[in-house]
């Protein structure tokens, strides 16, 4: 590693611990596979939201999934559900891909707390995990349903994207029993990925962060 990464003594790097602190450090001493920091300062991590939001993803074909869970991270996720519902025609998930893509993600864009990846085997076990409002984007919901009539100061959020196949009735009704509500991304049927991007994408917008 340190080899790939050609540390030098004297080098300055931030390294992090996954808990929301960033470590200001100098290299004090290098061998063959491993570097020595001394930690000169420690600052708290600004990059994350100030609320809590969730992907909660239907199991899409892997290499969806995965640009879905990429996104989701650097849009500020802190928590990702992937969920098996009626209509899922893609059960398994390479879950060790995934989790090395919610590693770089993170890294790629200076967080400092990883999200946490977490599975559910039908729609009433990603409610349990899910926190906060819980937000469905649903292909068949009214128009005039959008997510800026949705969103206040709320703690947190959970934005359910359902699979290449839709939601079941019974399952946005099982939802609706849960108090979830639906929304509209308009009048176009977007790719699951691409409606958790813009579902995410919309609630940090309208949030201001
Ligand atoms: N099989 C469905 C159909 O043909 O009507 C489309 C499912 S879509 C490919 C996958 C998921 O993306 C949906 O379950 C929903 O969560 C979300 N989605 C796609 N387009 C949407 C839209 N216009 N409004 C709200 N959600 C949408």
């Amino acid at each position: 590693m340190t080899g790939v990464l050609r540390f030098r003594v004297g080098f300055r790097l931030i390294l992090c611990d996954g808990s929301g602190n960033d470590y200001y450090c100098t290299v004090t001493a290098v061998d063959k596979d491993k570097a020595v920091c001394q930690v000169d300062e420690i600052h708290p991590n600004e990059s994350e939201l100030s609320y809590d939001l969730t992907l909660a993803m239907s199991r899409i074909k892997q290499e969806k999934l995965e640009i879905a869970v990429q996104k989701a991270v650097e849009i500020g996720v802190k928590r990702i559900i992937l969920f098996a519902s009626r209509y899922t025609a893609e059960p398994k998930v390479r879950q060790d891909r995934i989790e090395r893509i919610v590693k770089e993600a993170c890294k790629q864009c200076g967080r400092a707390v990883l999200p946490q990846v977490s599975f559910a085997d039908n729609i009433d076990g990603m409610i349990d995990k899910a926190e906060g409002k819980l937000l469905v984007a649903y292909e068949k919901a009214d128009l005039q349903s959008r997510l800026s009539d949705l969103i206040g100061q709320e703690d947190g959020y959970s934005v359910v994207i359902g699979p290449e196949g839709g939601f079941a009735r019974e399952e946005i009704e099982q939802l609706a029993a849960r108090h979830a509500e639906t929304f509209s991304l308009g009048a176009r049927i977007l790719r699951a990925e691409t409606a958790a991007i813009v579902s995410l994408g919309d609630v940090v917008c309208i949030r201001g962060e």
